[in-house]
């Protein structure tokens, strides 16, 4: 056991040892001995652990584990330090979902940072003077995508309720880390050398690029002075720093200064938004109870609704992602997505029908539709108890590459999954405070009625727009925290969440290698392989079935960890910079 420890050290006193590098010169920074880093075989540690999308934000997370911090106080820490260092996925301009586990109770909270849309919102705001929907681009950069940045309030709450160590002690790493600087990682080089709007944006441009334009390369250290003094203010006042004053000032400048798509939010939407506590969606699978993000986030439904159609079949039975596996996976998700398309938005506008949709007949009567010869094609919203909404046209962009997740496990069992997002990759590439604003409202359906009725994701003041995002916690038959998981990757979140979960769940992988195996998904739109690996080999079989084959990218950025009898599991995507480290 001690030797397997030292050996997974290797990598991250390797990582110490580099220490020079001011981005990982965290890593020595109060410690009371190395801790357990994932490597190629993931992380284990008997205590707490944390899975976050860079190391300098687990590292800032397991600091505060290690001051008796619970797990709510790592993701804050671990999210303001994401803020600065993954500006392009998260950050205090966006919003997110969380889910709790407590473990005296065995109560499971989730709570919902979504951005809210402003009173200026109508839902034919990203149709062009022709009435057609705005490109992609077109609709999201600039101001009018922006919604109400919702993260802080929501971490505010989280922190009210589970929080152990003062609120400012959470901010201490990421504000000494925006004064320091940071080194730019390889992928946020790459990401900026790609970008083609971000330099539109003045303040984005001194701080990302140099004077001729080109992207500052790996290895530049970052100082921002700017979010140092926005954190400071969270620190001393709350929320109600980012909400009121100075900084909410700055955020409607930004949003109704724009040079592209000028925005009509006001300082009255900001006063305005609220967190709000939801009541998670849980249901069985198996000998499990999986529980996910309620409406407005499509997750937890959808999650749900692909486990329940499966459990029917013995998929223990296969190998993990054989071609037989891969079909019954991809076909119940054809089925889910169909009903998510159609019925789910923010639930305080539309009646969502969650609990037809996780009826167990219904799921039943849904999973007849799947047989193991041949694959159903396009699928079409079932019939189930109290819908009302209407169908939304299968037209969603495809992103993927921003948005981050993290996973945590504290000393004394609590656990959460957190994912958080400014949507698309730099979001709108506006910046007030020194940090990026979200670009969230392009999640509403940009067409707001379709066939003659109206489409439940449309924009409308004050509402929600739908997520895809799913974080998900797993419990035992004792009550206990088995997995907490989650990742970005936009609508094909579900798809690798659910991959993930069948890894471990049903072929007993360890969490990293549940989370290396490769992504494989249907959003009723295609069964989609991940490209480059050995899913390519049951492309052919799969054709065979009738199944429309695409590759897609190494685009998931999975963090978990895996509760076991022999103590925690982490795991951390090698698909993008992530780490989980623990003790
Ligand atoms: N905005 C997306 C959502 O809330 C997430 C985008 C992404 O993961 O890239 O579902």
């Amino acid at each position: 056991m001690r030797r397997m420890f030292r050996r997974r050290l290797m990598p991250f006193r390797r990582l110490c040892a580099l220490a020079l590098l001011p981005w990982l010169a965290a890593c020595v920074a109060e410690q009371t001995g190395p801790p357990i880093v994932s490597g190629a075989s993931g992380a284990r540690a008997p205590n707490h652990m944390i899975a976050a999308a860079h190391p300098l934000a687990a590292e800032a997370g397991l600091k505060m584990l290690r001051r008796g911090g619970s797990a709510v106080d790592a993701a804050i820490a671990a999210q303001m330090v994401l803020t600065l260092v993954e500006p392009q996925s998260s950050g205090i301009g966006g919003g997110g979902f969380m889910l709790h586990f407590e473990a005296a109770s065995g109560a499971i909270e989730s709570y919902d940072g979504r951005e809210t849309a402003p009173a200026s919102a109508h839902p034919r705001m990203f149709l062009d003077a022709a009435g057609k929907p705005k490109g992609f681009h077109a609709a999201a950069v600039g101001g009018s995508s922006v919604g109400v940045p919702g993260l802080v309030r929501m971490l505010e709450m989280a922190h009210q309720d589970h929080g152990k160590l003062a609120w400012p002690t959470l901010f201490e790493p990421a504000i000494a880390l925006a004064e320091a600087g940071f080194e730019i990682s390889p992928r946020l080089a790459g990401m900026l050398t790609r970008e083609r709007h971000l330099r539109e944006t003045p303040a984005a441009r001194a701080y990302f690029y140099r004077a001729d334009g080109s992207a500052k390369p790996a290895g530049t250290v970052l100082r921002n002075p700017e979010l140092a003094a926005t954190l400071r203010a969270i620190a001393k006042s709350g929320a109600i720093a980012m909400h009121h004053g100075p900084i909410a000032r700055e955020i409607v400048a930004m949003v109704r200064g724009a040079a592209r798509n000028p925005g009509g939010m006001r300082l009255a939407d900001l006063a305005r938004y609220r967190a709000v506590k939801r009541k998670p969606v849980c249901g069985p699978y198996r000998k499990w109870l999986v529980c996910g993000m309620g409406p407005p986030s499509s997750g937890g439904i959808t999650t749900l609704q692909i486990l329940g159609m499966l459990q029917r079949f013995d998929l223990a039975a296969y190998p993990p992602a054989s071609a037989d596996a891969v079909h019954l996976v991809s076909e119940a998700s054809a089925l889910a997505f169909a009903d998510r398309n159609a019925y789910i938005a923010d639930p305080d506008f539309i009646e969502v029908p969650a609990s037809g949709l996780l009826n167990a007949g219904y799921l039943r009567s849904r999973a007849r539709q799947i047989v193991p010869a041949k694959a159903g094609g396009r699928r079409k919203p079932g019939t189930p108890e109290r819908r009302k909404a209407a169908h939304r046209p299968p037209q969603e962009a495809d992103k993927g590459h921003s948005t981050t997740h993290l996973s945590v496990v504290d000393r004394d069992g609590n656990a959460l999954a957190m994912t958080s997002s400014i949507e698309t990759v730099f979001g709108s590439r506006l910046m007030a405070g020194g940090f990026l604003l979200n670009n969230q409202l392009t999640d509403f359906a940009f067409r707001p009625r379709h066939l003659g009725v109206p489409v439940a994701n449309h924009a409308a003041p004050g509402k929600r727009p739908r997520s895809s995002m799913s974080p998900t916690l797993v419990l035992g038959d004792d009550g206990k925290i088995v997995m907490a998981l989650g990742s970005p990757g936009g609508s094909r979140i579900i798809g690798y969440v659910t991959k993930t979960l069948i890894a471990a769940l049903d072929w007993k992988l360890s969490m990293q290698d549940a989370i290396d195996l490769p992504n494989f998904l249907n959003r009723n739109r295609g069964t989609e392989l991940e490209k480059g690996t050995r899913l390519e080999a049951v492309a052919g079989a799969l054709k065979a079935r009738g199944h429309r084959v695409k590759l897609i990218g190494r685009q998931s950025g999975l963090q978990g960890i895996l509760a076991t009898p022999g103590g925690l599991q982490g795991g951390a995507d090698s698909r993008r910079e992530g780490v989980a480290i623990g003790d």
